[in-house]
């Protein structure tokens, strides 16, 4: 398989192993059962603290069996979203370019093997369409481009499909539409290949594990696939940061193994990544598995996750790697969704994830064409709407990418708390700008009095390291902005 450079993996290995011991973790769940209340506090308190979580500490809080004490996990886990990341969530919209695949992962209806799938892969011209949608009429800022491994759509498709998306400027209705952030998720890449992705301009590349459970993934991920190389996806991040790329992304896809195992393999990634470039995930993903084409397996997922262990295992990672973001997808339904936000991050809205689908005349679920089924399918109108009801203001903001504040800069912008009060002021301003450009009136209406708690906030309470100019510079973008300009962010 040529695909697969096997140097870079076997570079990061330590005596032949990668940093997945199934052995160890099995060992630490185990020892951990039963852990004491008091003992919990403390792993509490530390994560208060915006440290990373020892194993052994996540391990005690996956076995936590007292409902009281798991109330104060939720609750730990929100403040510690409210103190890193404010009451902001940021939204974004997948972008599905290409279902062929080489793969044949037993849980996904764009495997090989699938004939229940129409396949596609977007040329330039429907890419830009699909984004004129996007930008122009939905008002999205941010992308997250996906596509299935295939030679079609290796990284020269991918960095060329990019630029197609920044070239996109669509006149609305006071201002323009345009994507100014192309987050990816595709198959792991060799150093080289990552270089083409970074210069395009990448903001995040994502890829999840799928499992961590080395025996799991063997038997989902059929031998002679690519995908059925465990090293070579482990340190697709690692080889991200190699090439210059230190946004990166993990996730594991609940449903396929004992999600306490998958926490304790999401800390380990996290960890390592920390260990070897100082940097770790910019965000965790906890995608459950859905329905899909002509996939049994789905519909038999061995450990299907339920909704009390999903909203548990979300708590947990927030803890557990406090300064992450954390994204939750429409492939929940919306009161679940509402439920588990305050621990949440980010999460998309108005997703179509078939290819082709915002341009295309299909209905809102077409199960031939995309890789599953949805549980949210609202507008970002709505969705943003009923965020702003809740007291969170949509963040727009794609500046941490554009003005260097990414890896180890906003690794301490986050764990000081900081980076909340630069995003603070973009999301007042990229809000507003999306407010006078796409919201409904009633939409509107909710966003503007979250606009004015934000601003009564910055400035009846001014942080310590915010200067007085800094805030008049803030006002004077946000009267820009009202009057047309866009664009203008720190
Ligand atoms: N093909 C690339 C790969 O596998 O890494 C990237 C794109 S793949 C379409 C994106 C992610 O979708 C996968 O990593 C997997 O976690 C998720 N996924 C696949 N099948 C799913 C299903 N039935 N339900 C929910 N998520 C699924
Ligand atoms: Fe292909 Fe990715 Fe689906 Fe696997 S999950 S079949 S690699 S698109």
């Amino acid at each position: 398989m040529e695909t697969i450079k096997r140097e870079e993996v076997e570079r990061y290995l330590e005596r032949g192993r990668d940093f997945i011991d199934d052995a160890l973790i099995e060992r630490l769940l185990e020892e951990n059962k039963q852990p004491d209340a008091r003992a919990v506090r403390e792993i509490i308190a530390r994560a208060l603290e915006i440290k990373t979580l020892e194993p052994a500490q996540t391990a005690a809080l996956l076995q936590v069996q007292d409902d009281a004490l798991w109330e104060e996990i939720f609750q730990a886990a929100a403040k510690i979203k409210t103190k890193v990341y404010d009451n902001r969530v940021v939204t974004f919209a997948p972008l599905y370019a290409a279902n062929k695949c080489v793969n044949n992962c037993s849980y996904c209806g764009f495997r090989r093997e699938n004939p229940a799938i129409q396949r596609r892969v977007l040329d330039f011209d429907a890419i830009r369409e699909e984004t004129r949608v996007l930008a122009g009429k939905l008002g999205h800022k941010r992308l997250i481009f996906v596509c299935g491994e295939h030679p079609e759509s290796g990284a020269d498709y991918i960095a060329e499909s990019m630029r197609t998306i920044y070239s996109v400027k669509e006149k609305v209705r006071n201002g323009r539409g345009e994507i100014r952030r192309v987050n990816v998720n595709a198959a792991p890449m060799s150093v080289g290949d990552l270089i083409k992705i970074k210069d395009a301009g990448i903001g995040t590349f994502q890829v999840f594990q799928e499992t961590y459970h080395h025996a799991t993934y063997a038997r989902v991920h059929p031998a002679g696939t690519v995908k059925s190389d465990f090293g070579w996806r482990l340190y697709a991040l690692h080889r991200a940061m190699e090439a210059g790329i230190d946004d990166v992304a993990i996730g594991a896809l609940f449903g396929l193994y004992d999600w306490k195992f998958e926490v304790m393999g999401m800390l380990f990634h996290a960890r390592d990544l920390e260990k070897r470039f100082g940097i770790g995930p910019h965000t965790v993903s906890m995608p459950r598995i859905e329905p899909a084409a002509n996939t049994p397996f789905c519909d038999h997922a061995p450990h299907r996750v339920s909704d009390r262990d999903f909203k548990r295992l979300i708590a947990v990672l927030r803890l557990s790697i406090p300064y992450a973001g954390m994204i939750i997808t429409c492939r929940e339904r919306p009161g679940f969704i509402r439920d588990v936000i305050p621990m949440c991050t980010q999460r998309d809205a108005s997703s179509r994830i078939g290819v082709g689908a915002y341009t295309g005349q299909q209905q809102e679920q077409q199960q031939d064409i995309q890789q599953f089924i949805l549980g949210d399918t609202r507008s970002l109108d709505e969705v943003i709407r009923e965020l702003a009801s809740l007291g969170y203001i949509t963040s727009f903001c794609t500046a941490g990418y554009r003005c260097g504040r990414t890896g180890k800069n906003i690794m301490t912008l986050l764990r000081t708390g900081k980076e909340g009060c630069f995003c603070k002021l973009n999301a007042i301003l990229t809000f507003q700008e999306w407010l006078e450009d796409f919201a409904s009136r009633e939409t509107r209406e909710i966003g503007e009095r979250i606009i004015a708690q934000e601003i009564a906030q910055v400035t009846e309470r001014v942080p310590a390291y915010f200067t007085p100019e800094l805030l008049e510079k803030m006002l004077e973008f946000h009267r820009r902005i009202k009057s047309g300009e866009r664009d203008l962010c720190f």
